[in-house]
């Protein structure tokens, strides 16, 4: 694919550089092409609907007065108040209730365990939720977004901290940057480069909040004496800040090549994990190479992607495993039929396999191929009428019988009424002339 030019990006948030990297394809189809994915219409809510509300209920339960003590009534309230601010469900919904109550719960646990880590770092306190940020990344691009909450005690240590409905997978900064999970890396950048204007204190930690598991230890801290992370300090681990800064040169270094690549026009279907190719909603479209299918026997294998991603290559290659494995395991060839949907790809596949056996150098191989005993390449449609030819008699066919579409059928119809009626005019002509 040829790079895309004359399309310049201004403005970019750490998500967009994730999803660059997760399928460069997939990001232009957004950002390039406007083209978003819609949201499925479904009545329940989705992962990503409730890990939203979820995240806004935490958000409201931290007002500036950090009050921990909600009564059953207050909590209620609140819930039914963002359901109808976020419209995440209809009014008359009969799953709201029982909904409203398991997140009245929850919102029971997560005022507990605020109150645990409160009192065991007293000295914390929120300096921000949802706090937005904007830096400029060189001359041309200028970086923003939000950061869930922000951490801060009395010596302006800061420990950054980002929502999410699960952490699995979200050890610490090595696997991090082995991910392309970038967002708590940018957001220690930004708010080191200024990007948020009345934040003057000193980065000691920045972590994930599992509020599923209520758990906020996996994330990243510098090991230093501080009042917000005693207990995590005394397990002695946590990086020093000569390898936070290794950290920070290496997501530097991964956001400008990326930045590079855009630069380029460089949008190829080029996925960071294959298995989100089954997934993508661009997958028969997007012109990626096909997953490489493992020969397994007696397995069915289905095999999806875009024209011209290299469907056929595929096929012939796991043509000739079929044919290897079968004659090792039965000492015979195997009977084969390849099917295609045009005459012209018909005939392309049975170059290519001639091809391939001639590579081999092997005659029986090639024997094989032109033998439609053994081999069987046709059109859907040519295979349909061989099977039904062949089992004419079962079908109470008759034995010369003809497939026809509908245009040669309605031509059929037209010449036998035609001839119909000249002979019925041959017919009224004569007995005139008696
Ligand atoms: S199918 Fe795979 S390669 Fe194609 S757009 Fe989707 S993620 Fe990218």
């Amino acid at each position: 694919m040829r790079p895309i030019s004359g399309w310049t990006l201004k403005e970019l948030s750490p998500s967009s550089i994730e999803s660059y990297l997760k399928c460069p394809f997939v990001f232009f189809a957004n950002k390039g092409f406007r083209l978003l994915d819609m949201d499925e219409i479904d009545l329940d809510l989705d992962v990503r609907q409730s890990g939203q509300f979820y995240h806004a209920v935490a958000d409201a339960l931290l007002d500036p007065t950090r009050r921990l003590v909600w009564s059953e009534v207050e909590l209620m309230e609140l819930v039914e108040d963002l359901k109808n601010k976020h419209l995440i469900i209809s009014e008359t919904d009969p799953t709201w209730e029982p909904r409203k109550a398991k997140i009245v719960k929850w919102s029971q646990h997560f005022l507990d365990f605020e109150k645990d880590w409160l009192s065991t770092y007293p000295a914390t306190q929120v300096f921000g939720r949802e706090t937005s940020w904007k830096s400029p990344w060189g001359s041309d691009i200028v970086f923003r977004g939000k950061i869930d909450r922000l951490d801060i005690n009395a010596e302006g240590q800061a420990v950054l901290i980002d929502y999410k409905s699960s952490t699995a997978g979200k050890a610490g900064p090595r696997s991090w940057l082995a991910n392309n999970d970038l967002q708590l890396l940018f957001y220690i950048w930004a708010l080191r480069s200024g990007g948020v204007s009345d934040f003057r204190g000193e980065i000691v930690g920045a972590f994930y909040y599992d509020l599923k598991k209520f758990d906020r230890s996996k994330g990243l801290h510098l090991r230093q004496e501080s009042t917000l992370l005693a207990s995590l300090v005394r397990k002695n681990a946590g990086v020093s800040p000569e390898e936070l800064e290794e950290f920070m040169l290496e997501f530097e270094k991964k956001i400008d090549q990326t930045l590079f690549r855009m630069n380029q026009g460089c949008y190829q279907p080029e996925p960071d994990d294959q298995k989100d190719c089954q997934k993508c909603r661009w997958n028969q479209i997007c012109r990626a190479p096909p997953s490489e299918l493992k020969f397994q026997p007696d397995t069915n294998l289905l095999l999806r992607a875009g024209a011209g991603a290299g469907k056929t290559t595929t096929l012939i290659r796991l043509f000739f495993e079929t044919v290897d494995h079968f004659r090792s395991t039965h000492k015979r060839w195997p009977r084969i039929v390849l099917t295609t949907f045009t005459r012209k790809a018909t005939q392309e596949i049975r170059e290519r396999l001639m091809k391939e056996a001639l590579r081999r150098e092997d005659p029986e191989l090639f024997r094989l191929l032109q033998s439609r005993y053994y081999v069987q390449i046709s059109t859907i449609h040519g295979v349909l009428s061989l099977f039904l030819s062949r089992s004419a008699d079962k079908l109470g066919l008759p034995k010369d019988f003809q497939l026809v579409d509908e245009y040669s059928l309605l031509k059929h119809e037209k010449s036998v009424l035609k001839k119909r009626a000249r002979e019925e005019s041959d017919i009224s002509g004569a007995s005139g002339g008696v």
